[in-house]
């Protein structure tokens, strides 16, 4: 089995802006995924989309250990920390660092999803929030449409609700949404005569269905799909908030997204950043360490102060967030296209550094493999989801120029 890196965090970054609280959970959260997720963590990257592949049982190990929990309030059965958004980010770098795939189907699961249903009523906590916290249910969040996913505007949306009799009768389609094929509900965005809504699906409802797993680049094990509704009948009950709320529920659980998307973003960086001191500091070229020429030593310290950056980014989108602004969308764009597009660059970097071997899955001559490649592959769809950088990059624009 592979080996882990040297961890340069230990060496480089200086936890003072990291709350004590969150320190204490990232030495728990590192020991799961170092001890449960890194054996699988080679098959969860590499092997093609299957229903079979979710992995059900870290899902279940992880709420077993109340990590799901960190991210709520006590009234709605989480932890109740002082510093729920912190705690929610930190944990995704650290699935990240040993497995992005893993880290994107956990952040669907109980960011999404869940910060969603904390919106809703008492009904909707209790009989789809809990559960969620403890895995015995697997929750998905459904905003992006095959025509449409950048411009959510409600006039834009195909999947649309009437009312029927008091309860909601839905139709359209959703498109990529991670875990849908596997999990129990979606917490839906739908147009309701124009009024945005979102509403909590069960996946087995009559006319429900999903495609099969998507094939993908990356991200292989965050299983994606589209879902097709065909008149799905959706008790009144399962509307999360009022009529009309659903676009600021969706944008209130992507502040949460967001940030652990840029903190997945750093987890990633730093995995391909250890793992190319790792390789310089061993491999030769002209009589000497490749660590030794100055190019490498150059490129790495950029990398490591950009880390520094990436991370301290990250923590302070979800300080704001934790302070009680649950809306910090400069902080939180920031964070998430920096931590992103510095992921891509360190995975393109790290390629660069192992030479051919930054190509190997595995090397046939002694089945060793290799984990760069399968960052330079997991780390790009970052900048596409929960808003592509192109979008945050226009919502700070706008705090600048105006709308
Ligand atoms: C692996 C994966 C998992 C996903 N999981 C989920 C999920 O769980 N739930 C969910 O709802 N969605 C999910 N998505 C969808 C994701 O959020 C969307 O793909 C993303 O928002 C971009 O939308 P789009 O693909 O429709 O691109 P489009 O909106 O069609 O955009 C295409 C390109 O045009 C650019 N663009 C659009 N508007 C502008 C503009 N005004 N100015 C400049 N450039 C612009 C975009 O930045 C992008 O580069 C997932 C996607 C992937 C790949």
């Amino acid at each position: 089995m592979r080996q882990l890196p040297e961890r340069m965090q230990e060496t480089l970054y200086d936890d003072r802006f990291i709350p004590a609280e969150t320190i204490k959970l990232r030495k728990k959260y590192r020991a799961f995924a170092e001890k449960e997720l890194f054996p699988r963590a080679y098959e969860i990257g590499q092997k093609r989309e299957a229903n079979e592949n979710f992995p059900r049982d870290l899902f279940k190990s992880m709420a077993k250990k109340g990590f799901f929990k960190v991210a709520y309030s006590k009234k709605d059965g989480g932890t109740g920390l002082k510093y729920p958004a912190c705690a929610s980010a930190v944990l995704a770098e650290e699935m990240a660092y040993i497995s992005a795939s893993f880290a994107g189907s956990v952040n669907a699961h109980f960011l999404l999803a869940g910060r969603s249903l904390s919106f809703g009523s008492a009904f909707i906590k209790k009989k789809y929030l809990k559960p969620l916290l403890d895995s015995e249910l697997i929750g998905s969040f459904a905003m992006t449409e095959p025509q449409s996913g950048s411009d959510v505007r409600t006039e834009s949306l195909i999947t649309k609700a009437r009312k029927k009799g008091g309860n909601y009768v839905v139709s359209g389609q959703k498109r990529y949404i991670t875990n849908a094929g596997v999990s129990d509900f979606i917490a839906t965005l739908v147009s309701l005569n124009g009024k945005s809504c979102m509403l909590v699906i069960d996946t087995k409802s009559k006319g429900c269905t999903t495609s099969e797993p998507d094939k993908k680049l990356g991200n292989r094990g965050e299983l994606t799909y589209d879902i097709y509704f065909d008149n799905v009948s959706v008790p009144k009950e399962n509307l999360i908030g009022k009529e009309g709320d659903g676009l600021r529920i969706c944008v209130a659980a992507l502040m949460y997204g967001r940030t652990s998307i840029g903190s997945s973003g750093v987890g990633m960086a730093q995995s391909a950043f250890d793992e190319t001191v790792a390789f310089l500091k061993e491999r030769e070229a002209f009589g000497q360490k490749i660590s030794r020429f100055q190019h490498w030593q150059f490129l790495l310290a950029e990398r490591a102060v950009e880390i520094e950056n990436a991370r301290n980014l990250y923590i302070k989108s979800a300080l704001a967030i934790d302070n009680g602004n649950p809306f910090p969308v400069v902080e939180s764009s920031g964070a998430k296209f920096y931590g992103s597009k510095l992921s891509v660059d360190m995975a393109r970097d790290a390629v660069q550094a192992h030479g051919g071997l930054g190509l190997m899955v595995e090397l046939a001559h002694d089945e060793s493999t290799y984990k760069v490649e399968e960052i330079y592959r997991d780390s790009k769809v970052g900048e596409i989801y929960e808003g592509s950088n192109e979008i945050h990059k226009m919502v700070i624009a706008r705090e600048i120029f105006g709308k």
